[in-house]
């Protein structure tokens, strides 16, 4: 597709920054312009001609802090502070392509996750964040990274199970457990993947959506163990 029709599904959104209390503007998707075509099995839906996801990290051009946009309004003062502590008087716009491809939403999200560190953000935030990273490493084929930020998702997100009330990042209880079954099961720890499922198989109030995802992932559970029995 050619990249003056992509362009026309954009439109810039304007903001005022948290942090330096300027205005910008901001690339996001029109409603309606970019079409659902499958949900993987991390719940990651593909859309056309436009990941959504490729447009969900806020920046500023005049200061450079970013976030996700869940959270970007929801900068705290004490947060916001942390950060003009140590932002860089002289920065200068990162540039991307007007399309952003693969790489441009990968350094967006790392700028995204460096913010989390410097405002001492929550565990959930980083875990979203790294989350969306392995999913755009694994677009690129890079499974060593794609690994790498799924640990870190994992472990993130395990932390704010225990400390963070839910919803969390948007997700009730049934999503939010199925994805850490999803990230146990990606790092290669099948045991806790099942058990993360088997606590949600039970739950009567799973969207369709879910229920099919459980039900697939229970299917491909079951091969891989019996695979594993045959080897051994
Ligand atoms: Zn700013």
């Amino acid at each position: 597709m050619e990249d003056k029709d992509l362009e026309s599904r954009l439109y810039d959104k304007s903001y005022t920054c948290p942090v330096c209390d300027k205005k910008f503007k901001n690339k996001e998707i029109k409603k309606g312009k970019t079409i659902f075509v499958e949900m993987n099995l991390g719940l990651r839906g593909k859309f056309k001609p436009i990941m959504p996801d490729y447009y969900y990290v806020v920046m500023c051009d005049e200061c450079g802090y970013a976030a996700v946009s869940k959270t970007f309004n929801k900068t705290t003062q004490k947060q916001a502070k942390k950060i003009r502590e140590k932002v860089n008087p002289n920065y200068k716009p990162r540039k991307y392509h007007t399309i952003y491809d693969t790489n441009d939403v990968i350094d967006r999200y790392k700028v995204a996750l460096y913010f989390c560190y410097l405002k001492d953000s929550t565990m959930s935030e980083r875990g979203y964040i790294c989350e969306k990273l392995a999913f755009l490493y694994a677009e690129l084929n890079d499974e060593e990274k794609e690994l790498k930020y799924n640990k870190y998702a994992y472990e993130c997100y395990m932390e704010a199970y225990k400390k963070e009330n839910l919803p969390i990042m948007g997700m009730e209880e049934n999503q939010f457990v199925y994805t850490l079954a999803y990230l146990a099961y990606k790092i290669g720890n099948n045991d806790e993947a099942r058990k993360f499922l088997s606590k949600i198989i039970v739950k009567r109030n799973l969207s369709t959506t879910l229920k099919e995802k459980v039900d697939d992932f229970v299917t491909i559970l079951k091969l891989e163990k019996r695979e594993d029995e045959n080897k051994a």
